[in-house]
């Protein structure tokens, strides 16, 4: 049976690497693809500049910086709650 084992494990573990090939794939695309011509927040035209900088750019850089902000506001809300080791 060690062997049947094995080989299901070595079937299972194609399927997994082909999932997961198939998910960065995605992910890719999706990450690093084409940049939306007009921000997704407010309708602007993105800058060509900034399209081809920042690969799969979906927002202009004044809702990018709203957007970077709430996250580090979400980060400092986080990190409040270890105000111990933030003192230290
Ligand atoms: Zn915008």
């Amino acid at each position: 049976m060690a062997s049947g084992w094995a080989k299901d494990g070595a079937v299972q573990a194609q399927i997994d690497a082909s999932v997961d090939e198939a998910v960065k794939l995605v992910r890719n695309q999706m990450a690093h693809g084409e940049s939306l011509e007009e921000c997704e927040n407010c309708g602007i035209k993105i800058p060509d500049a900034r399209r081809q900088a920042v690969l799969g750019a979906t927002r202009c850089v004044a809702c990018q910086e709203v957007e970077d902000s709430a996250q580090q506001h979400a980060g400092a809300i986080n990190r409040r709650g270890n105000k111990d080791s933030q003192l230290r």
